[in-house]
């Protein structure tokens, strides 16, 4: 037996207990006469003790040949510390080892495994392994493991079914690049890996399954913004004989549920809001609600003057920001610069300060006099002491460059607080995209999501109007999952195909597979797929998904531990029928 306890497990009631403990050395204290070592395991540190009058000198001997990490077995009796250590639930006692075994010897570790650690983020994934061994990521693991067994607990007793499907599959229109495997059964062809198993769980449903889960990775091969992965894990569903509304009611479910297990959160209902009005109020159609500083346009109030910039503009549009009339002109000179870099893309920024007398002044009073300025206060729903920050120009573009300072004034002032959790629905997604680059419409969510009731007709006349029975659920401005209610029948994918300009053959050669399963009694279905990473370090109260990843890769997709993406060798590259470029 290699252990009788865990290093988290002692206490003062074990006192004089013989035990057997098994783990990690983390630490060594050796003043000569008296060795303690810290033992690690997952649950947490004992503390050991060696000192000459009571330890042999054999043990003695072998414990001066320990080093950090090595992993070691003892056997000994538990007694009280003299200064004892209150933050760790075994710092009332240590154990006096009469018997100590060396179980494997280790490397000094490139880094400290302790919480603090003087390992750089290179390094730290270079030996993940090490890594995980530490607490702050060995926690985010085991918090992970739980929101999974919560999802799974919540879904099975709602009678969905777990169910896998292939990961080796023909190319899913997710509007991403694919991933390829190459065959070396069948010379010259691919295999795709699934940018999401959408069109499998639809056939679940043609299969009669009536309600699918499946945790399950995804693959996408785009070009990694902060942190994104190519290969991420979903929380896929799939439901049979339900309109909108019956998966939206089921998955606030899930999601009040591990708001409640997993943060002791209770959260009523979640509101609901159109994309149109996210949109409008927020620039996003992710919005955080957990603070205001909701749009003001305005283009009525602001465009009967001389201002050509505002005049010539499709959109004016403000917000207010609290307590920003106090700023002095170098930090609004340095605001306008932060929304001049590229990333952001503005051309400048008008701004009115709404001073605690009242009084308003602004970087364009040549144009524009007090009661102007109160008018935009009210739009804006500024009050005194408020700074009101104005944009211009295309309408989707200037959204989104005030989205992007609300959200860094959210940060800034502390707004955006990781305690509080504020989801909703966006409900209505157009269901076409217009795509600068192709110069055509592409689907929004994807292909086979249907249009609202009676709207399919305007896809000849108004293609961009046309709504989507699609929805996101948002929370604390992330999109934590999406999905929609899809089309079941033959003809009307047929034609979905044919207007996001498939031709005949191309529809046929992709998804004609689907397509015939529509024609043997296809059932009304619909479901949603939630980015379980996201999610996750969410309700972790974290930013960043990577320490929630057992293995990830760095921002050029490299798992920089293996090693990968590497080289084939000359024979593997010709069994599977490829040649290189260079
Ligand atoms: N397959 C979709 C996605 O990955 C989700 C869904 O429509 O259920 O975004």
């Amino acid at each position: 037996m290699y252990r009788d306890h865990n290093n988290s497990e002692l206490n003062i009631e074990s006192l004089n207990k013989k035990v057997i403990l098994s783990g990690w050395v983390q630490k060594i204290r050796d003043k000569g006469f008296i060795i303690w070592v810290d033992l690690r395991d997952r649950y947490g540190l004992t503390q050991l003790v060696f000192d000459t009058d009571r330890t042999s000198k054999d043990i003695m001997e072998k414990a001066r040949e320990l080093g950090r990490e090595f992993v070691i077995q003892v056997e000994g009796t538990v007694i009280e510390r003299e200064s004892k250590n209150k933050s760790i639930p075994t710092g009332d006692i240590e154990v006096l080892v009469e018997k100590l075994i060396i179980l494997n010897i280790s490397e000094t570790p490139p880094f400290t495994i302790e919480d603090e650690t003087d390992g750089g983020e290179d390094l730290r994934m270079k030996y993940r392994y090490l890594d995980i061994r530490r607490n702050p990521v060995k926690n985010k693991l085991i918090f992970r493991s739980k929101v999974s067994m919560a999802v799974r607990n919540y879904l099975s007793q709602k009678d969905f079914i777990e169910v896998e499907t292939p990961y080796l599959i023909k190319s899913t229109p997710e509007g991403a690049r694919d991933f390829v495997v190459p065959s070396r059964m069948n010379a010259g062809q691919f295999y795709a890996l699934p940018q999401s198993p959408q069109t499998f769980k639809q056939l679940l449903m043609v299969g009669g399954l009536d309600k699918y889960f499946q945790i399950v990775k995804c693959f996408r091969d785009e070009d990694l913004r902060a942190d994104r992965q190519p290969e991420f894990t979903q929380i896929d569903c799939e439901m049979t004989f339900v309109e909108q509304e019956d998966i939206l009611n089921t998955f606030e479910g899930l999601t009040k549920h591990l708001l409640k297990e997993i943060n002791g959160v209770e959260v009523k209902s979640f509101p609901r809001m159109t994309y149109d009005e996210a949109m409008q109020t927020y620039g996003n159609d992710k919005p955080d609600i957990r603070f205001g500083m909701k749009f003001g346009e305005l283009n009525g109030v602001a465009q009967h003057k001389d201002f050509k910039v505002f005049n010539e503009a499709e959109l004016v549009v403000g917000i207010a920001i609290p307590g920003g009339a106090s700023y002095s002109r170098k930090d609004i000179d340095k605001l306008i610069e932060w929304m001049k870099r590229p990333q952001v893309g503005a051309k400048g920024m008008v701004y009115v300060k709404y001073n605690e007398d009242g009084s308003l002044k602004s970087s364009v009073d040549k144009f524009y006099d007090e009661s102007d300025l109160k008018a935009w206060a009210e739009k804006t729903g500024a009050q005194p002491g408020d700074l009101i920050c104005v944009l211009s120009g295309k309408a989707n573009t200037t959204r989104g460059q005030l989205s992007a300072l609300r959200m860094e004034m959210g940060n800034r002032l502390g707004l955006r607080k990781p305690e509080e959790f504020a989801p909703l629905w966006v409900v209505d997604f157009p269901l076409l995209e217009w795509d600068e680059a192709t110069q055509r419409y592409h689907a929004m969510h994807h292909p086979f999501t249907s249009p609202k009731e009676g709207q399919f007709e305007l896809l000849a006349t108004d293609p961009g109007a046309v709504k989507a029975n699609a929805y996101d659920l948002v929370l604390n401005g992330n999109e934590i999952g999406g999905g929609s209610i899809r089309i079941h029948d033959q003809k009307t994918q047929s034609m979905m195909f044919d207007y996001l300009g498939f031709t005949k053959e191309e529809a046929e050669a992709q998804f004609g597979f689907l397509m015939k399963a529509f024609t043997y009694g296809a059932p009304p279905h619909g479901g949603i797929a939630f980015g379980l990473d996201r999610l996750v370090a969410i309700l972790g109260g974290q930013e960043s998904i990577r320490d929630f990843i057992a293995f990830p890769k760095n921002n050029s997709g490299r798992d920089i531990m293996i090693d990968a993406p590497a080289e084939l060798s000359a024979d593997q590259l010709k069994e599977l029928h490829i040649k290189k470029l260079s």
